[in-house]
């Protein structure tokens, strides 16, 4: 049976960026929403191999130090040509100064180096986890991707991340150059664009009370 969230929720993130879009979401449900920075909380280690289960550690430990529900999320891109890299270490490719534009230069060397110059080799997908975890050990998760291919130069200067380089399937213009608006694409214009945004829209319809 999926659990709804009918209380405040703890955000386990100590990312301002994150906190403030995931507020941003939950804010139409009535969600009130404090984050682990807020409250003191220790950041747990990202032990795990896959996206789910670092969302489910984050969730996890915040619910525990908390005594509330927590909210978590981990994301990152796949490059099929690069054997999935930079997956899970997304942040980390960017090193300490969160250097974007150095970790997405070295994802277009590493493409040169497989010869990977045509579209259909460049291929690339964005993953969101989303994790809700309750202090007596239940777990709401939900994943979701958007497919894309990955361009040569950067475009666009909006966004974060790898947006820049990332062009959405059907779409000519790259996260880079869209505004958050259109790269969500949330209901009631669309039906979730980015990764962060559908697995969002999976959570509201088995946690949320409708907007
Ligand atoms: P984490 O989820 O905080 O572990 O890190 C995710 C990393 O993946 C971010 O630092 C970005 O580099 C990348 N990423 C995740 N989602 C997006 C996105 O929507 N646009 C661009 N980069 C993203």
């Amino acid at each position: 049976m999926h659990r709804r969230i009918t209380d405040k929720l703890v955000i386990a993130t100590h990312n301002p960026g994150k906190l403030a879009e995931m507020r941003e979401l939950l804010a139409p449900h009535g969600v009130e929403a404090i984050s682990a920075g807020e409250l003191g909380l220790a950041e747990p280690k990202e032990t795990g191999n896959d996206f789910r289960s670092n969302a489910a550690i984050k969730a996890i430990a915040a619910a525990q130090a908390a005594k509330l529900p927590a909210f978590a999320d981990d994301s990152g891109i796949v490059v099929d040509a690069l054997d999935g890299a930079p997956g899970i270490y997304s942040a980390r490719w960017a090193g300490p100064s969160k250097d974007f534009a150095a970790a997405m230069a070295q994802i277009e060397r590493l493409l040169q180096e497989r010869g990977a110059a045509t579209p259909d080799k460049r291929s690339a997908h964005f993953v969101s986890a989303l994790c809700v975890a309750w202090p007596d050990d239940h777990l709401e998760e939900v994943e979701a991707r958007v497919d894309g291919t990955l361009v040569w130069p950067p475009r666009g200067t909006a966004g974060f991340g790898y947006d820049p380089m990332f062009l959405p399937d059907g779409y000519s213009r790259t996260f880079g150059e869209m505004t958050g608006i259109e790269k969500h694409g949330l209901p009631p214009l669309g039906l979730g664009l980015s990764h962060r945004a559908r697995a969002f829209v999976k959570l509201a319809e088995i946690c949320l009370e409708p907007r």
